[in-house]
């Protein structure tokens, strides 16, 4: 039986052109930084970005938590979105490395807007309340479906946050995802950003890695951050050469997974039990509410050869990748709306 797999974008194994230049890719000791092939992924990164420096990190979460350490002191608030990755998938870390908490705000489809984090804000008055160190935006949000935050707005979010002397992070595991939607350049849509953090293993197909770009100050302490956190590679410049395809070449081509998920949730939104907008679907997640129960679901669509994630007890992830074709898109399609179909019976 042929698998189709949507549970993640990090599915996606490395392309033949990137084994290729794994394998003859110059190396080096890159806690040396001797690492050739490192140097010139972290110089392209910041390039792209128009950044004065990156660093390259083994895990987006890592890249996060570097950022949340450099620009905060233990005792500070992070305002970020109240379902962003920062929160719920990075093991608490925080508190526990950055001795920060998280003050959490509800944006619309996951979007934050300044008018929102406003009332949020500790930088003045009450000197016993825990002050705002960091704005945290995430874009595309993942647990939103894929959301894009719009140019507009990531230049009011900066405003905002600079106006109140506050520095801001954008968590852009899929920034590609959202300058595509958007039909701009990463470098336009994250202009003025303290940091930016971004991943070469999910929808850009590297085996590994992500980078933090920001100032050459920032990327200098980081990168003790980093060793701190173990995370100090050595001939790395096997992973950084797919990195250089990841980024300049798989970063192009992302329209094709977008248009994937359209038509993935144009074919179920008309299903009983299922509710989702294909409108509302810009990138390559979809997320949908079911009626009936989302782990049997996708333990039903897994027999059938679909795999996808149950995000809680009524709610599915798609996400679509490099590594899926329109055709299985399609084909995982109708098997979502059959498998649906079958579980409504079940439980009438
Ligand atoms: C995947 C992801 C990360 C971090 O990813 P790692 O799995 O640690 O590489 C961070 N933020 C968001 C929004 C993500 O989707």
């Amino acid at each position: 039986m042929e698998v189709i797999d949507l549970r993640s974008d990090t599915v996606t194994k490395p392309t033949p052109e990137m084994r290729e230049a794994m394998s003859t890719a110059e190396v080096g000791d890159d806690v040396y930084s001797e690492d050739p092939t490192v140097n010139r992924l972290e110089e392209r990164a910041a390039e792209v970005f128009g950044m004065e420096a990156a660093i390259f990190v083994p895990t987006g979460s890592m890249g996060n938590q570097i950022a949340l350490r450099l620009h905060t002191e233990p005792g500070r608030e992070v305002v970020c979105e109240s379902r962003a990755h920062v929160l719920d998938w990075e093991m608490g870390m925080a508190a526990m490395f950055s001795g920060c908490q998280l003050r959490t705000v509800q944006g619309e489809r996951g979007i934050l807007r300044w008018k929102d984090i406003e009332p949020a804000l500790a930088t003045t008055g009450l000197y016993y309340k825990a002050q705002t160190g960091l704005i945290w935006v995430e874009n595309t949000h993942n647990m939103a479906g894929g959301s894009v935050t719009p140019l507009a707005v990531m230049r009011e979010l900066r405003d905002g946050a600079h106006g109140r002397g506050l520095p801001i992070h954008l968590d852009g595991a899929r920034v590609f995802n959202a300058s595509t939607a958007l039909k701009t350049d990463v470098a336009t849509l994250t202009a003025g950003y303290d940091s930016v953090n971004f991943c070469l293993s999910k929808g850009l197909c590297a085996p590994v890695g992500s980078l933090l770009v920001s100032s050459r100050k920032n990327i200098d302490k980081a990168r003790r951050i980093r060793k701190a956190l173990g995370g100090g590679m050595r001939q790395a410049g096997v992973l950084a050469a797919a990195g250089l395809i990841a980024l300049d070449v798989m970063s192009k081509r992302l329209d094709d997974d977008h248009a994937n998920a359209k038509l993935l949730a144009q074919k179920i939104a008309d299903v009983d039990g299922i509710s989702v907008d294909p409108a509302e679907v810009e990138t390559n997640i979809v997320i949908f509410r079911t009626e009936f129960d989302a782990p049997a679901y996708v333990a039903s669509l897994k027999e059938r050869g679909v795999l996808a994630s149950a995000i809680n007890a009524n709610t599915v992830r798609f996400v679509t990748h490099h590594d899926v074709s329109q055709e299985q898109c399609a084909c995982a399609g109708e098997i979502a709306v059959d498998v649906a179909a079958e579980m409504l019976l079940e439980t009438a």
